[in-house]
């Protein structure tokens, strides 16, 4: 057991630091306010092998690990505070990866390379009208064989990068059921071409909804009506979709809590300079005890979520790139929920403390604090699966499944 980062980890995480520092750091909050990532800077990162950097190298990506695709998104949030460049990286490189894992090598070729160069954003759909929590039962979407391949209907919302999908291009990783009364087993994964750039399938219909955080990336919802799909664009087999989306939510989980981890490292940061030489009573603000116990408190949380993050991401890489036998998938989804429930809560109290340090200018727009407020809540709220169900997850592996309670119906 040892806690430090190889050379080559080392090394990566410098290099994203000072391009995130360089590029994304002085852009961050002008994107916020105008609601959309310059295309230059994913351009960029796209250059950097920065974009979707887990898919393999085969289809355009860089292969890497879930290590290092951390730690570019704890870089990435260090500079970018109100995370959105972070999210759009990280639904990327989590959906993407798990598209590479589990695509025909038709439709990974025909769109991977265009997502590794920035041309066209991958993302996930699975929340419906009717629920994101219980996908189950909140499923309506259906997929229906045809003789060349599927018709999609349905609809889903609460969607990241819906604007960027229809005015760059985008495809969505996205699940349906065959049979709607069906359980689990009647998922079925594909993916839905939204716009392959050039304008919207016919039959997609989008809307947009206004959040209160992560300005950069949108959040907005479509209908689906008679969508044709050709039979590559099938996910894996017919039957695992739902399987699959938990491999996704891991693999997401994981790098949402470094996203959440570096962003708050970032408000630290920020909240100790300022009481170092912030003075009230003839003193720094740093040296009352009121103050230095809660910036004591702040990074005792930061040590804590680090190594559930990083134990979480070692745990995917011994899983899927050194296949540990004593790692399960199961192991591997109650590590990622335990770190994308602890990551979120501790940023939103860390950067809460530090807001309260700056006073006045603390609750200004000024102060670039509250868009890091603003931005992290939405992973406790929802985003790839609520608190709640991170604890429904956790909870599974320590008392069984015959524990939870959805399925208390049944004998115990
Ligand atoms: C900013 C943002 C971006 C998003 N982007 C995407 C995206 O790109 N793709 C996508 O598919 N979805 C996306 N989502 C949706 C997200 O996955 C859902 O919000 C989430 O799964 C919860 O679903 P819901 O909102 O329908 O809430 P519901 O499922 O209706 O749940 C409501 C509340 O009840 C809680 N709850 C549910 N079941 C239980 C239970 N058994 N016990 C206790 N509490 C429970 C939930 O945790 C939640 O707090 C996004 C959400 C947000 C906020």
């Amino acid at each position: 057991m040892h806690f430090e980062e190889s050379d080559e980890e080392r090394m990566f995480r410098e290099a994203v630091r000072e391009f995130a520092q360089r590029y994304v750091a002085p852009a961050w909050q002008d994107y916020d306010k105008n609601h959309e990532i310059p295309r230059s800077l994913i351009k960029k990162m796209a250059e950097m092998q920065l974009w979707a950097p887990t898919v393999s190298e085969e289809y355009g990506g860089a292969g890497i690990s879930m290590t290092m695709a951390c730690i570019a998104a704890e870089e990435l949030a260090r500079a970018d505070l109100s995370i959105a460049l972070p999210v759009m990286y990280l639904v990327e490189a989590s959906w993407a990866l798990i598209f590479d894992m589990y695509g025909t090598h038709e439709a990974k070729s025909e769109i991977l390379p265009k997502v590794c160069s920035g041309d066209l954003f991958f993302g996930i759909a699975t929340t419906e009208p009717t629920g994101g929590s219980d996908l189950v039962n909140s499923t309506k979407t259906t997929i229906k064989p045809t003789d060349n391949g599927y018709v999609i209907n349905g609809e889903k919302v609460y969607i990241s990068g819906v604007a960027e999908s229809e005015k760059y291009g985008g495809v969505y990783w996205t699940l349906a059921k065959s049979d709607p009364k069906g359980d689990h087993k009647a998922f079925n994964a594909f993916i839905l071409p939204l716009n392959m750039g050039n304008g919207l399938t016919p039959g997609i219909t989008t809307t947009l909804f206004e959040d209160m955080g992560r300005m950069g990336v949108s959040t907005g919802g479509f209908n689906i009506e008679n969508v044709e799909i050709p039979k590559h664009y099938l996910i894996g087999e017919e039957g695992r979709g739902f399987y699959m989306a938990m491999e996704g939510f891991s693999a997401a989980r994981c790098i949402i809590a470094a996203t959440c981890l570096g962003a708050a490292e970032g408000a630290f940061d920020i909240g100790v300079d300022y009481v170092k030489q912030r003075k009230q009573f003839g003193r720094p603000l740093a040296a009352f005890e009121g103050i230095m116990f809660e910036g004591v408190d702040s990074w005792m949380a930061l040590q804590a979520d680090k190594l559930l993050t990083y134990k979480a991401a070692w745990m995917w890489d011994q899983h899927y790139i050194h296949k540990n036998p004593n790692i399960s998938k199961l192991d591997i989804a109650q590590a990622t929920a335990a770190a994308k429930y602890k990551a979120p809560h501790d940023a939103l109290d860390i950067i809460t403390r530090a807001m309260t340090w700056h006073g006045a200018f603390g609750y200004t727009k000024e102060c670039p604090l509250e868009a890091s407020y603003r931005g992290v809540r939405s992973y406790t709220v929802g985003a790839e699966g609520g608190a709640h169900i991170q604890k429904l997850v956790i909870g599974r592996e320590i008392f069984g499944k015959e524990c939870l309670p959805y399925r208390q119906d049944k004998q115990l």
